[in-house]
């Protein structure tokens, strides 16, 4: 029966009781009239669900609980108020207080448990995102790693075959064009014993240079293919670079002149001698010398110049036995390379700009060839465990910045694995060779 009293006493007072309702709250008036029904109906269905629904909204708006268990709070402490103003004998008080408690009680219980097991969901939910969302990265990973592997694969595969077509073309050329060089050099045989008088001794000559030309880009072509395939052989002897660059700045003299190019060799002789091979050295050496003079225009300058370095090299291990590693510079006052193209010219048959161009000039300015110079340089070198890289300010042709090649390499023998090596003589193992 205190139920019956409670709904009536709160009938009788209920505006009293209502306050204006905040964020996340059910209204009061709704509270009030709920409150009512279940002292009302001893049923507290309505009232649980309306806290419910509470707490489950000020969970997604990121209420704190202390918010949502205010308004219950609130209306229980104007209904004490009420009370006690109200003119009501002690045990009048007592009956409405023992119905209205368990109520309040309810209500608090049926918040909290709504409020956590909201946060709760609301915590499942975000970690069932975050392991889709990680799964998904994880797939797509899988998918970009998968997609790598075989443009890997594709790429490998593509450099493979360029590597086979040069090994085979360069072979297929090589036997023709040895008989064609024989048949051309009988020919001038006959002319000469004709005393000229063939008169084609000067047609002759032209068919002569364009073989050797040719000849030399064949050779060109199975150096790249026994550098690119790691069949390159090496005969490592002790080797005098001042006597190799002496040698191939003689060789270029001419060109040098033809071209009115200056060339200036600084003092090499404090350079220890180093163990290489000293036809593959000539020829890298040869390939920047001439390099130098076909990038630079009429009236420019190369230098050479070589140092002992000091200490540990970056991207070079120390040489067995210490003995450190020795430096050329080939610096031009040529046309310089751009940035992008410094490490791009020691690709297999890059060149800078058309290539329509250029001429096949051995020694003009400008006079590229099939762009095997660099790659051929650089396999050389690294084969004998050492580096070779471009520096330059820009590619100007007209204000001409130059650009500097330097090549490292290790004074003792430190061949790249898998090169074969064959050894000669070297000073201290027995007779000294001649230079
Ligand atoms: P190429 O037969 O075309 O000369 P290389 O491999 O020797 O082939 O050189 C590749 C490219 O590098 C050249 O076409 C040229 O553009 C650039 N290059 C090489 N040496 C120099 C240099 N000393 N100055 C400016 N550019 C150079």
């Amino acid at each position: 029966m205190k139920h019956v009293e409670l709904a009536a006493w709160l009938e009788e007072h209920k505006e009293a009781l209502i306050a204006p309702g905040g964020e996340g709250e059910v209204s009061d008036r709704a509270l009030v009239e709920l409150v009512l029904e279940t002292a009302r109906t001893g049923r507290a269905g309505r009232l649980d669900a309306a806290m419910r629904q509470t707490a489950r909204q000020a969970v997604a708006q990121e209420i704190p609980l202390d918010r949502v268990s205010r308004q219950p709070r609130r209306l229980k402490e104007a209904l004490w108020k009420t009370l006690k103003q109200a003119s009501l004998s002690p045990a009048q008080a007592l009956v409405l207080i023992e119905a209205a408690e368990p109520i309040f009680a309810r209500l608090s219980q049926v918040a909290a448990q709504a409020y956590f097991e909201a946060t709760q969901q609301m915590q499942d939910a975000l970690a069932s995102e975050i392991v889709r969302l990680h799964t998904e990265a994880e797939r797509r990973v899988m998918d970009r790693t998968a997609e790598l592997t075989r443009a890997n694969i594709e790429l490998s595969k593509l450099e493979q075959a360029k590597t086979d077509f040069i090994s085979i073309a360069a072979h297929e050329l090589k036997t023709p064009l040895t008989l064609i060089q024989g048949y051309a050099n009988m020919l001038v045989e006959l002319d000469l014993e004709a005393n000229g008088s063939s008169g084609a001794a000067h047609t002759l000559a032209g068919i002569i240079r364009g073989i050797e030309r040719l000849s030399a880009i064949v050779e060109d072509m199975l150096d790249v293919s026994v550098i690119d395939t790691n069949a390159l052989s090496l005969r490592i002897e002790s080797v005098s670079l001042q006597q190799v660059v002496g040698l191939v700045v003689s060789q270029n003299a001419q060109h040098f002149k033809d071209r009115k190019l200056g060339m200036q060799v600084g003092d090499l002789s404090g350079l220890p001698r180093i163990e290489a091979d000293r036809r593959r050295l000539h020829q890298a050496l040869g390939q920047l010398v001439n390099n130098a003079i076909r990038y630079t225009p009429d009236g420019g300058q190369v230098f050479i110049e070589g140092r002992v370095l000091p200490g540990h090299q970056p991207g070079l291990e120390d040489p067995v036995e210490g003995g450190g590693f020795v430096e050329l510079t080939l610096r031009d006052t040529g046309i310089g390379i751009a940035p992008e193209d410094r490490e791009r010219i020691f690709e297999k048959f890059y060149r800078v700009g058309k290539s329509t161009l250029h001429s096949s000039g051995k020694v003009k300015f400008k006079g590229a060839g099939p762009g095997l110079g660099l790659p051929i340089a650089r396999g050389l070198v690294e084969a004998h465990g050492g580096r070779l890289w471009a520096e330059s300010p820009g590619h100007d042709e007209v204000n001409c910045p130059g650009s500097i090649f330097h090549l490292v390499l290790p004074v003792r023998a430190r061949p790249k694995p898998g090169i074969t090596v064959t050894w000669a003589e070297l000073p201290g193992q027995g007779q000294e060779e001649a230079e």
